[in-house]
C-alpha cells in the first residue's frame, strides 16, 4: 500500500469504492482484484466461507499470499474445515481463521443449548457479525463471493461498494457472475470445492442452518429454511 492510501481517510475511502464501482462494473473479476491489490496492497483481504475456493483463487493471482479471512463459528460441517484445511495447505494464501470469543459450550452456558434454533439473529451476531468485524478491523477493504444471482438480496450487489457499517471498501469481484461462471472457473483452474456441493446443497453455511436445496430453489433456499432470515448480517 502505498503512502497515498495510508493516508487516506474515511470519507476518501468512500468516494473511491463508489467511483471504482461505476468505473469497474464492466471489468473482468481478476482485473477488479489487481485493483484491490495495486491500491490496497496488505490492508486487503478476502473473506471465505469455504463453499469454494474461487475468490481466494482469483485474489491469489492478483496478490500471492493475500490474506483469507475465514469465519470458524463452532458449528462448520466437517467438509467445511476438511475445505479450508486443503485451501491453507495448497494454495498460495495466508489463511487466518477468526472464532467468537465464547466456544458453543461456553455459549450454550450463558444462552441455552440449540440458540441458533430460538434466535438466530443473536446466534450469528455472537458467531460470526461481531468476529468478523474485529477481524476486519486492520484492513481498508475486504472482498466477498457475493453473487447478484443468489437471491433477490443481493441483486444490486456492486463489483466495489462502501460497507457503511464497517466502514470499509467491499469489493466483489464475482458479482456479475453466474454459476455457470463459476463452475467454468472452477473446471479451468481446478480450484477446490467444498465436497457439500457435490451432495445437494447449493450454499454452505453452519450445519444447523443448512440444509439441501430442493429442485427450482435458489442457491440460498437452504439456508434458515423455514424462517423469514436470509442472511447472517455479515452482508447487510
Ligand atoms: S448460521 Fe446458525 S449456527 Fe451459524 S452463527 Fe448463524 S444462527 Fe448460529
Amino acid at each position: 500500500m502505498t503512502a497515498v492510501q495510508e493516508e487516506r481517510g474515511t470519507d476518501d475511502l468512500k468516494e473511491l469504492a463508489e467511483r471504482a464501482g461505476r468505473d469497474l462494473e464492466d471489468a473482468s473479476a481478476l482485473e477488479i482484484l489487481q485493483w484491490a491489490a495495486e491500491t490496497f496492497g496488505k490492508r486487503f483481504c478476502v473473506t471465505s466461507s469455504m463453499e469454494d475456493a474461487v475468490v481466494a483463487h482469483l485474489a491469489s493471482r492478483a496478490l500471492p499470499g493475500v490474506d483469507v479471512v475465514f469465519l470458524d463459528t463452532g458449528y462448520h460441517f466437517p467438509e467445511t474445515i476438511g475445505t479450508r484445511d486443503a485451501v491453507e495447505a495448497v494454495m498460495d494464501v495466508n489463511v487466518i481463521t477468526l472464532t467468537p470469543r465464547r466456544t458453543v459450550a461456553e455459549q450454550d452456558a450463558q444462552y441455552g443449548p440449540k440458540l441458533h434454533d430460538r434466535d438466530p439473529d443473536l446466534c450469528c451476531k455472537l458467531r460470526k457479525v461481531r468476529p468478523l468485524e474485529e477481524g476486519l478491523e486492520n484492513y481498508l477493504a475486504w472482498a466477498t463471493g457475493l453473487r447478484r444471482d443468489e437471491s433477490p438480496t443481493r441483486a444490486n450487489t456492486p463489483v466495489v461498494g462502501w460497507d457503511e457499517k464497517r466502514q470499509k471498501v467491499k469489493i466483489s469481484p464475482i458479482a456479475r457472475w453466474s454459476q455457470e461462471d463459476v463452475d467454468a472457473y472452477v473446471a479451468e483452474h481446478g480450484v477446490l470445492t467444498n465436497p457439500l456441493l457435490m451432495d445437494g446443497y447449493a450454499s454452505v453455511g453452519c450445519a444447523p442452518c443448512t440444509r439441501r436445496v430442493l429442485e427450482g430453489e435458489d442457491a440460498r433456499a437452504g439456508r434458515w429454511a423455514g424462517r423469514s432470515k436470509t442472511e447472517c448480517g455479515l452482508h447487510g
